[in-house]
C-alpha cells in the first residue's frame, strides 16, 4: 500500500527546475501584449468607436449596437492576429471560479464556404445554458437560460487561442447570478456618494474609484505526492497526517531564498501574468514550509478582481507544467499557517489624489480624516456583514487560528492617529466653534503625515489595519472570489459616506459653516465607533472576552454567520441601495448554505473513505505482525523472559487495536449524523446539522489516525507524511 507514496517520493527526488524558454529580457516588451487595451483599441478601432468605449468606462453611458459591431470587429482581427480561434464570455458565476464556454469565430456563408466572423450582437450578449450554476433556486431548469452581457470596463484577453471577454451573469428573469453585476453596483454607488464628499473640499473631483491590491497566499506541494494524497485531491486539503517535528517553529522559510524550482515556476506564472496585462510585482516565501505569496500593482477594484480570478487559473495551470500543485484552500494543513488574500483597499480621485493618504495640508488632511472616520464608521456599523462577506467553510478553519485574523471584526489604525481622533472628540464642541479653536484643530492635523511616515507600528493581528495609505482587509481567505468582500466593503462605505453628507448638509441648513458641520459629524462617528477600534493582541484571549463585551460579532458558526446577510445591515446596505434584491440575496445565501454544506459532506465522505480503507488495514497489517513477533517469541523464551518481553509489544497491540475500534465507531457514527442531515429540508437548518453534529468527527477521527501514524511502522504508511509534503521539492 505505501507503493505510491514511495514512488511518489523517488519521483520528486529526482525532478528538476523546468526551464522556462523565451523569457524576454524587459517586462514592458511584453506586458499586455494579450490584452485588447487603449493602445490597442486605438490601432484596431475607428476614432469613434474607441472614444464611445472611452467614455462608457468612464461615465458608464451604455453602447449602442451599431458602435458594439465596430468593436467586434477591430477585437476580432486583433485577437485574429495574435493567433485566437475562439471566444468566450468569461464570467464569474457563485462557485469560486470562472466560467467560459468557447466559440470558434467560425461561420457558414451563402454557399458551403466558412469564414472567420464576430459581431456587435456576440460580443455584447449570450444566452449559455445555465441550470449547472448555483443560482439558490432562482432559477428553475425549466426556465434554464442566463444572460451574459460584456462588461466594457474589464479589457478583453486572449488565453491560449481564446478571446475572453469579461461579462455579467444575470438570470432570464434579470437576477445577479454572479460577483460581477453586484460588485459593479456597488462601485458605482461609492463613486457617486464618495464624489459628493470630496466636493466639499475640492470642486474638481468628478470621479472617485475604489483601488485593490490583494496578497495571494498559496501552498505548492509536488504533484506526484498530490497524487498520493486523495484527501488533497478531492477535499482540497488533508484530513489527517501527524505533524511534521519541525515546521515552521524556527521561522526560517518566511522571506528565505525561494527554491530553485519554486523560482522557475514563479517567474513562468508571472511571465503568463504581464502578457495578460496582470501588474505583479512581490513575490516571496510565506511562514509556512512550502507556502509563498505574489502579489500585483493595485489596480481598479472591478479589474484587480478578474485579474486575480485570473491569475490563480494562471497559476493552476501553469504549475502543472512544473509538476506542481497549486493550494490556495485557507487551510490545507493542520497546525501551520492558512493562506489569506490580503485585500488593501484604497480610495482614488479623478484629480490623482488617495484619499486614504494623508496630505500635504490641513485642508487635506481635514478630508483624510473625513475618509479614514467614515470608513472606520462604515467598518462599525457593518461588521457583521463583513464578516458574512468573507465567510466560508474552507475559510473557517483558518480565521481565528493562532496566525489568522481573529474571527472579530477590529479596526486598527495605530496609536497616533488614535490620539487625532481623541484630540478631535476632545476639542469639537456642538456649539458654534471659535476661530482659533478650528485653526488649532487643524495645525493638530496638519502634522499627520510627517509622523505617520515614521509611524511604522504595524499590527499583524488585527483583520482590518490601516498600514499608512490604504486599509487591509486581511480576512479574505485564499481561495475566495474578492468580489464577495468588495461588494460588501465599498456598499458600505458607499452607504456611508451618503448619511456623512446629508448629517453635514442638515448642520449646515442651521446655519453652520462647513468646517465645523463636518467636524461635528466626525466627533460623533469617532465616539459611536469606538468599539470597533482595538490597538492590542487580536490572536488574544483577553480580546475574545474584551469584544463579547464591546458587543462585537464573533464569528463561531458558518450557517450563523451566512445569515447575517438576511439581518437589518444587510437590508440598508446591500438591498434598499439597489446593490441586490430581497430576492437576490435570499438565493445568494441559499447558494453558500449549500456549498457548506458540500464541502462539509465531500470531507466527511472522504475522510471515512480513507480511514476505512487505507488506514484501518494497514493498523491492522501490522498488528497482525506484531502478533506474530509476540508468537514468535512465546516459541523461544521461557516464560518468566517471554512475560517480560512481550509486555511492551502487547501494549502497542491494544493500543493500535483501540484506535482500530475507535475509528470504525465514530466513522459509523458519523455517516449515521449525514444521513439524519440530508433528510432535513430547510438548507440552514441543514447546514447547521453539518456544523454541529457531522464536523466534529473530523477532529476526533483525524487524532487516532494521527497516532497511528505515529507508531505503524513507516514503511507501510500510504499515504504521504506532513513532513514529507512540506519538505521534499
Ligand atoms: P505587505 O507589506 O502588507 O505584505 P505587499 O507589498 O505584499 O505588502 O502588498 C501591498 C499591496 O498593497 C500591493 O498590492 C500594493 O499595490 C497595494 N497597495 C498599495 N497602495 C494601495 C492603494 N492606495 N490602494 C490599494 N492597494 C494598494
Ligand atoms: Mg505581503
Amino acid at each position: 500500500m505505501a507503493e505510491l507514496r514511495f514512488s511518489a517520493l523517488r519521483e520528486v527526488f529526482n525532478r528538476k527546475p523546468v526551464e522556462i524558454e523565451n523569457h524576454p529580457r524587459n517586462i514592458s516588451e511584453i506586458f499586455a501584449v494579450n490584452v485588447f487595451d487603449f493602445p490597442k483599441m486605438e490601432r484596431y478601432l475607428p476614432v469613434r468607436a474607441y472614444e464611445a468605449v472611452k467614455e462608457s468606462i468612464e461615465t458608464g453611458k451604455p453602447i449602442i449596437r451599431q458602435i458594439a459591431d465596430q468593436v467586434a470587429l477591430g477585437m476580432k482581427a486583433w485577437a485574429i492576429e495574435r493567433g485566437a480561434t475562439h471566444y468566450t464570455h468569461w464570467f464569474h458565476p457563485l462557485t469560486d471560479a470562472t466560467a467560459e464556454k468557447h466559440d470558434a469565430f467560425l461561420e457558414r456563408t451563402n454557399g458551403s464556404n466558412m469564414i472567420e466572423t464576430f459581431s456587435g450582437e456576440l460580443l455584447v450578449q449570450q444566452e449559455p445554458d445555465a441550470s449547472s450554476f448555483p443560482s439558490g433556486g432562482i432559477r428553475n431548469t425549466f426556465e434554464a437560460r442566463g444572460y451574459t452581457a460584456w462588461d466594457v470596463s474589464s479589457p478583453a484577453f486572449i488565453v491560449g487561442t481564446t478571446l475572453c471577454i469579461p461579462t455579467i451573469f444575470v438570470s432570464y428573469t434579470g437576477e445577479a447570478l454572479d460577483y460581477k453585476t453586484p460588485l459593479l453596483k456597488a462601485l458605482s454607488a461609492l463613486d457617486k456618494a464618495a464624489v459628493k464628499v470630496c466636493q466639499y473640499f475640492d470642486k474638481n473631483v468628478t470621479k472617485v474609484i475604489a483601488t485593490l491590491g490583494w496578497e495571494q497566499e498559496y501552498f505548492l506541494i509536488d504533484e506526484a505526492l498530490y497524487y498520493a494524497r486523495p484527501d488533497l485531491m478531492l477535499a482540497d486539503r488533508t484530513l489527517m497526517g501527524h505533524q511534521s517535528s519541525k515546521d515552521q517553529q524556527l521561522s526560517d522559510h518566511y522571506f528565505g531564498s525561494i527554491p530553485d524550482r519554486v523560482i522557475s515556476f514563479m517567474k513562468d506564472f508571472e511571465l503568463e501574468a504581464y502578457k495578460l496585462g496582470i501588474p505583479v510585482k512581490t513575490r516571496h516565501n510565506e511562514v509556512a514550509p512550502n507556502q509563498f505569496e505574489c502579489a500585483p500593482i493595485y489596480e481598479e477594484v472591478n479589474l484587480a478582481v478578474d485579474h486575480n480570478q485570473l491569475i490563480m487559473d494562471v497559476m493552476r495551470r501553469v504549475a502543472r507544467r512544473h509538476h506542481f500543485r497549486v493550494l490556495f484552500h485557507e487551510k490545507p494543513f493542520a497546525g501551520i499557517n492558512g493562506s489569506g488574500k490580503h485585500n488593501n483597499w484604497s480610495l482614488a480621485t479623478n484629480t490623482g489624489v488617495n484619499l486614504l493618504s494623508p496630505g500635504k495640508n490641513p485642508k487635506s488632511n481635514l478630508q483624510f480624516l473625513t475618509f479614514l472616520v467614515n470608513v472606520i464608521k462604515a467598518v462599525n456599523d457593518n461588521q457583521a456583514l463583513l464578516a458574512a462577506s468573507v465567510i466560508n467553510e474552507p475559510n473557517s478553519h483558518r480565521l481565528g487560528g493562532h496566525e489568522a485574523p481573529p474571527a472579530i471584526m477590529s479596526v486598527f489604525i495605530g496609536s497616533y492617529l488614535s490620539s487625532i481622533l481623541e484630540e478631535l472628540v476632545s476639542k469639537v464642541s456642538n456649539r458654534k466653534m471659535s476661530p482659533s479653536l478650528k485653526t488649532d484643530l487643524k495645525l493638530g492635523i496638519g502634522k499627520i503625515p510627517e509622523i505617520l511616515l515614521d509611524n511604522t507600528d504595524r499590527n499583524r493581528t488585527s483583520p482590518f489595519a490601516f498600514t499608512g495609505n490604504r486599509f487591509e482587509f486581511r480576512a479574505v481567505g485564499a481561495s475566495a472570489n474578492c468580489g464577495a468582500a468588495m461588494i460588501v466593503l465599498n456598499a458600505s462605505v458607499a452607504k456611508q459616506l451618503e448619511i456623512f453628507s446629508s448629517e453635514v448638509e442638515a448642520i449646515i441648513k442651521k446655519g453652520r459653516k462647513k468646517d465645523e458641520a463636518i467636524f461635528q459629524v466626525l466627533k460623533k462617528y469617532i465616539i459611536e465607533s469606538k468599539r470597533i477600534r482595538f490597538e492590542g493582541d487580536g490572536y488574544s484571549k483577553e480580546w475574545q472576552e474584551e469584544a463579547a463585551r464591546r458587543g462585537l460579532h464573533i464569528i463561531t458558526s458558518v450557517p450563523d454567520t451566512l445569515k447575517l446577510y438576511l439581518g437589518h445591515e444587510a437590508k440598508s446596505v446591500l438591498v434598499d441601495s439597489g446593490i441586490f434584491t430581497e430576492r437576490e440575496i435570499k438565493s445568494r445565501v441559499e447558494v453558500e448554505y449549500e456549498k457548506f454544506i458540500k464541502k462539509v459532506q465531500i470531507q466527511s465522505r472522504v475522510l471515512g473513505d480513507l480511514a476505512i480503507n487505507h488506514i484501518v488495514p494497514v493498523a491492522i497489517d501490522y498488528m497482525t505482525q506484531l502478533l506474530n513477533n509476540i508468537k514468535g517469541l512465546r516459541d523461544v523464551f521461557d516464560d518468566a523472559e517471554y512475560n517480560h518481553l512481550a509486555e511492551a509489544r502487547k501494549e502497542l497491540v491494544i493500543s493500535i487495536s483501540d484506535h482500530i475500534s475507535e475509528i470504525k465507531k465514530l466513522v459509523h457514527d458519523m455517516v449515521e449524523e449525514r444521513k439524519k442531515a440530508n433528510v432535513i429540508p430547510d438548507l440552514y437548518e441543514k447546514a447547521i446539522a453539518y456544523e454541529k453534529n457531522v464536523k466534529p468527527y473530523f477532529e476526533e477521527i483525524r487524532e487516532h489516525i494521527d497516532k497511528l501514524e505515529r507508531v505503524v511502522d513507516n514503511e507501510r504508511w500510504p499515504l504521504p507524511k506532513y513532513r514529507e509534503i512540506l519538505f521534499t521539492r
